[in-house]
């Protein structure tokens, strides 16, 4: 899990989208959030109008189609070929907990099918992907993989946040760990081929080192961890250029 500023892709056409949804709905939600918190029986409203094709296909791209929270991809399946998009439209702050927060662009975050369930059932208590003050703490391990806390006094408040979000989302379970592990093997492997080709472009090797350059570009599409990756490797490779 990392940092993913949706700010950057709101659009005014979103922004527009949402308020007029809100000033729609807003009553309805009202009401269903003072039901819920005042313990009365009551169905959830089914307008659902953020499931709109140009929403989620704005989010999934702002997330690079990984899920904001275990970081799988939601376009590709484990072997790489690429499938129907699965992610959802996740609410962070629940729909049953604040009416304003339905229709906002700020509390979405790109969610894979298994992060939307497991979501539903803890709720609250997460780091938030979509908050940079929460990503600080985050530190990624290159010795085993895993993503770790940073041991700094300043982030103390977010340790049980950060518990709990790697356990309840799997963040560094054996398998995502493996898939890590062999992803930044292939990065380094096409930065070596970059690094060889790179000298001899004008020299009749301009297709190899294009071929390079265009499998890292790709491989990095489709990793759980694009701008780490990026802030480690694509410095390095502006140095080359
Ligand atoms: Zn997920």
């Amino acid at each position: 899990m990392h940092f993913v500023d949706t700010q950057k892709c709101k659009t005014d056409e979103i922004e527009k989208y949402l308020s007029d949804k809100n000033e729609k709905y807003k009553k309805v939600w009202k009401k269903y959030v003072d039901d819920k918190k005042n313990g009365v029986i009551t169905k959830q409203p089914t307008d659902n109008q953020w499931n709109k094709p140009f929403i989620k296909e704005a989010l999934s791209d702002c997330f690079f189609n990984n899920c904001g929270y275990c970081g799988k991809s939601t376009i590709y399946d484990e072997t790489g070929e690429q499938i129907r998009n699965e992610g959802d439209v996740d609410h962070f702050i629940p729909k049953s907990k604040d009416e304003k927060k339905v229709y906002s662009w700020d509390n979405y975050v790109w969610s894979c099918p298994i992060c939307n369930g497991r979501l539903k059932v803890a709720k609250l208590g997460f780091l938030n992907p979509t908050v940079k003050n929460d990503c600080d703490c985050i530190d990624f391990s290159f010795k085993n993989f895993e993503y770790c806390f940073k041991k700094e006094e300043k982030y103390k408040n977010l340790k049980n946040k950060f518990k709990k979000t790697i356990n309840t989302f799997s963040i560094n379970n054996i398998n995502f760990k493996q898939k890590r592990k062999v992803l930044l093997e292939e990065l380094e492997f096409y930065i070596e081929d970059i690094e060889r080709y790179q000298p001899l472009k004008d020299y009749g090797k301009e297709k190899e080192y294009n071929e390079a350059l265009s499998k890292l570009e790709r491989k990095l599409q489709i990793t759980d961890f694009k701008l780490l990756a990026e802030r480690i490797f694509i410095p390095k490779l502006k140095t080359h250029h």
